[in-house]
């Protein structure tokens, strides 16, 4: 193989993505649906919907291209998405972003999130916490940004971090602490205590609080509390989110970040040599969304508490032993009463086994930790109950 120099080493190496070989391995989610697909198993692997979101906001989509609207739009978003954003925030938060300066929007949550760290890290010496393990493109951005990337574990069952642990992990060199709430992979709603800790730790060593939230809506108890709306958090708080989850959008890519004007313009200034734009014809639609009656938001957390519910049961009656999720698409079970000892070789052959896909949770881990989650395997919910019905038979089958 030809030797190519650049930062695509730091990335790749970051997200554990280089083979022994040093040839470069696709992500943890494409490798799985590719296997979904070559195997015909059912995909309770990446974390997508298999069914349509709200017709309005589809719709919206479509009249968006026939009226025209398909070129550059403005840098920062459209005007009908920065109001629809700041409204949002209001209507469920009480925060009051100015939608001409406190919002963003981006491709994804994925690219607001790069923008953020790429805009935040400085040199080799900064530290990025977050909580292990933790969504895959964390590792990979704190990598090519330069930074370390300290985490704090979160232990099977209930995924909530110890306090001392994580104030171990904060010090002078946090530049930022990401915190995942409600989190992927382990479908963890954090305490208040851990989020008044994050906003004290922050505080005493002017860390930026960087949050991501794609799963706001999907909580199955308490409504949601972003970490920005605590005391003294908004002005170091940068608030990341997206309509995928929320809308079943998730191939639209429509993202974007709240905070004090200066952190925004920092990720601006990032995020437009980056995409520049994206989505012209899906920001309206998605502003739609945003706009939606409260039934619709309150509707999507109780189908997907019925689905988790319906896994769990599925994953119980099949020898799992399951960590009841109190928000998000997934849900994570020990796979040791099936003999599991190494979860990303249980993964691979559940397709034959079962004839499902799943996600090793030791995809979202460092090496140094990846031994206290060999055994722990991450389902998505966010499948058609016949879906699931037909999964929970399969694995039952396989026992
Ligand atoms: N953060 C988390 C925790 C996620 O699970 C995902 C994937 N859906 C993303 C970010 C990426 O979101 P988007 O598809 O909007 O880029
Ligand atoms: N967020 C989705 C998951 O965790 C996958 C997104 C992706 O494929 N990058 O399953």
């Amino acid at each position: 193989m030809r030797e190519i120099p650049g930062a695509w080493h730091r990335t790749a190496a970051g997200a554990g993505l280089v083979g022994a070989d040093g040839s470069i391995r696709p992500t943890i989610f494409a490798e799985m649906s590719a296997l979904a697909a070559r195997t015909g198993a059912i995909n309770l692997g990446q974390g997508f919907p298999d069914e349509d979101g709200p017709a309005d906001v589809l719709d919206a989509a479509r009249a968006a291209i026939t009226d025209g609207r398909n070129q550059y739009p403005p840098g920062r978003g459209i005007p009908e998405l920065l109001s629809a954003i700041a409204e949002h925030q209001q209507r469920f938060y009480g925060l009051m972003p100015d939608p001409g300066s406190e919002v963003l929007v981006t491709a994804g949550a994925t690219e607001a999130l790069a923008a953020t760290l790429l805009a935040l890290i400085d040199g080799p010496e900064d530290e990025v916490v977050v909580f292990e393990p933790y969504y895959d493109s964390y590792a990979a951005v704190v990598a090519l940004a330069g930074a370390r990337l300290v985490t704090v574990p979160l232990r099977w069952p209930d995924f909530q971090p110890d306090l001392d642990e994580l104030r171990r992990a904060v010090g002078d060199r946090t530049r930022a602490i990401l915190v995942n709430d409600p989190h992927n992979p382990t479908g963890a709603v954090f305490s208040a205590e851990v989020r008044e800790e994050v906003v004290r730790l922050a505080e005493r060593h002017d860390a930026v609080i960087v949050t991501d939230e794609v799963y706001e809506h999907l909580v199955f108890g308490d409504a949601h509390v972003p970490i920005a709306g605590l005391p003294g958090a908004w002005d170091r708080t940068l608030t990341i989110s997206s309509g995928g989850k929320t809308f079943s959008t998730t191939g639209w890519k429509v993202g974007w970040v709240t905070g004090p004007a200066d952190l925004v313009s920092a990720v601006l200034a990032v995020k437009q040599f980056l995409t520049y734009v994206n989505a012209s014809a899906f920001q309206p639609a998605i502003a739609v969304g945003l706009r939606l009656g409260d039934e619709f938001f309150r509707g999507i957390a109780d189908t997907l508490r019925r689905k988790r519910d319906l896994l769990g049961e599925g994953l119980r009656a099949a020898g799992f032993e399951v960590s009841v999720p109190a928000g998000s698409y997934f849900t994570v079970a020990d796979a040791q009463g099936l003999g599991a000892t190494d979860a990303a070789e249980f993964c691979r052959s559940l397709p034959e086994r079962a004839g499902v896909v799943a996600i090793p949770l030791t995809a979202f881990t460092t090496p140094e930790r990846r031994r206290q989650y060999s055994t722990l395997v991450r389902f998505a919910a966010c499948k058609r109950t016949e879906v699931l019905e037909e999964a929970a038979r399969r694995l039952a089958s396989a026992r």
